[in-house]
C-alpha cells in the first residue's frame, strides 16, 4: 500500500488500553478501574483552578517555575532538580524517547504499568519483563538481565497493578548492582499513600547519585488526575535532558495553580491518605474473609485473586459487579485477578457486599 510508512515497530504496536468507564445498560456506573482519588482533591485546589478561568488567552509558565518552587519547599527539594510534566506519563515516556532506541534494552517488572512497555516498543527499544517476586519487582532478577545493552530500569514502587512494595534497602542493592551507564526510574506514583515505615520514595539517592530520577504525580492521592500534572526529582544532567525535549508549555495553566494548592493542603492530603488506609485495610479484610487472596497493599487499590476454576472466577466476579454498575479493572496480564480502586465508604461497602453475594450465591 502506498503512503506515508510509521515506523515498523510502530505500526505493530497495540495501544494502551485504559480503565472501562462505561457499563452497557447502567446510567451512572461507579468507575473503580484507574486508581482514582474518590475522597477528592484540596477544595482550595479546585477554588485555584476556578480561578484561572480568567487567565485562559495567556500561555502557561514556561518552566512551571511557581509550581516548582511549591513542591521544593514542601518537600525540601532543590527546585534546580525538579521538573514538572504533563501527568508523570509525559516524563515517563520522556525518559524512554530519550534514553533508548533500537538495539537497546529497557527494564521492567512483568507485572508492571503499562506505560513502559507501550513506550519502549514506541521506539523500537526492546524491552525486557523480569518476572515479579512476591508481586513486587525481582531486585535479583532485574540485576542478572543486565547487559551492556541496558538504558533505563524502571521499577514502579508501590507497583501498579500488584499494590505490593519494595522496602528502601532493596532499592539500595538494586542502584549499587546497577553500572552508573544505566538509569534507574524509581515511578513513585503511589509514594504519598504509602504507609509502610521501611518506605522511601527516592529523594535522597538522587540527591548523590547521577542516574536515578524518581517520578511523581498529582494524579493519584492528590486527585487531580484530569489536570495532568506530574513531575520529577533527578540529577541535573537528567533535568538538563528533559527540559530539551519536554513541551514548552507541557503543565497548562489551571493545572499549575490547581497543582501549588494542592502541595501546599498538607492537611487535606493527610486527612485523604488517612481514609485511604482505613478502606484499604477494610476491603482488604472483608475481601480476604471471603476466601479471596487479596495482595497486600499500599496503593489506592487492591489485587484480587479468584479462584482459577469457574464458578467463581475473576471474569465471573467481574460480570456480576459490573452488572450492579460496578466497573473494576480486569487485567489481560492477571486473568485470575481483579485490580480494584479504593471508593467511597458507601462503594467500598457496596463492593464487599456485591463479592459476598457473588461467593456465596450460585453465579451464572
Ligand atoms: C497512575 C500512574 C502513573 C501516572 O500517572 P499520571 O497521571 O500520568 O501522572 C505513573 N505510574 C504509575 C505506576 C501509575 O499507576
Amino acid at each position: 500500500m502506498a503512503g506515508p510508512k510509521a515506523h515498523e515497530w510502530i505500526a505493530d504496536m497495540a495501544p494502551y488500553v485504559p480503565g472501562k468507564a462505561k457499563v452497557d445498560g447502567v446510567s451512572n456506573p461507579v468507575k473503580l478501574s484507574s486508581n482514582e482519588c474518590v475522597y477528592g482533591a484540596s477544595p482550595k485546589a479546585l477554588e485555584a483552578f476556578e480561578a484561572s478561568v480568567s487567565d485562559l488567552l495567556r500561555y502557561p509558565e514556561a518552566d512551571s517555575a511557581q509550581l516548582r518552587n511549591a513542591i521544593g519547599d514542601v518537600y525540601g527539594l532543590d527546585v534546580d532538580r525538579i521538573v514538572c510534566g504533563a501527568g508523570s506519563d509525559d516524563i515517563l515516556t520522556l525518559l524512554i524517547h530519550s534514553y533508548a532506541g533500537p538495539g537497546d534494552e529497557v527494564i521492567y517488572s512483568q507485572y508492571g504499568f503499562m506505560v513502559y512497555p507501550v513506550q519502549t516498543k514506541a521506539v523500537g527499544a526492546t524491552g525486557i519483563a523480569v518476572p515479579n517476586k512476591n508481586w513486587g519487582a525481582n531486585i535479583d532478577g532485574i540485576l542478572d538481565a543486565v547487559t551492556d545493552k541496558t538504558k533505563l530500569v524502571f521499577i514502579d514502587n508501590p507497583n501498579n497493578p500488584t499494590g505490593a512494595y519494595l522496602p528502601w534497602s532493596e532499592i539500595e542493592r538494586l542502584h549499587a548492582g546497577l553500572p552508573d551507564s544505566v538509569l534507574l526510574v524509581l515511578d513513585a506514583a503511589y509514594a504519598e499513600c504509602v504507609t509502610a515505615a521501611d518506605y522511601k520514595a527516592g529523594e535522597e539517592l538522587v540527591e548523590c547519585a547521577n542516574n536515578v530520577i524518581m517520578t511523581r504525580t498529582f494524579s493519584k492521592m492528590y486527585a487531580l488526575a484530569g489536570l495532568r500534572v506530574g513531575w520529577a526529582y533527578a540529577a541535573p544532567s537528567v533535568i538538563d535532558i528533559l527540559n530539551r525535549v519536554r513541551m514548552p508549555f507541557n503543565v497548562c495553566l489551571p493545572g499549575q495553580p490547581a497543582a501549588i494548592a494542592a502541595v501546599k493542603d498538607t492537611e487535606h492530603l493527610a486527612a485523604s491518605v488517612a481514609f485511604n488506609k482505613e478502606w484499604r485495610d477494610a476491603l482488604t479484610a472483608g475481601l480476604t474473609a471471603l476466601g479471596l487472596d487479596v495482595v497486600d497493599s499500599q496503593t489506592n487499590f487492591v489485587l484480587v485473586g479468584f479462584p482459577q476454576e469457574g464458578p467463581f472466577d475473576a471474569a465471573s466476579a467481574n460480570t456480576h459487579l459490573m452488572k450492579n454498575g460496578y466497573i473494576v479493572r480486569a487485567l489481560p496480564s492477571l486473568p485470575h485477578h481483579l485490580r480494584i480502586s479504593i471508593g467511597t465508604a458507601e462503594q467500598n461497602r457496596a463492593v464487599i457486599a456485591l463479592l459476598t453475594e457473588f461467593m456465596n450465591g450460585s453465579p451464572e
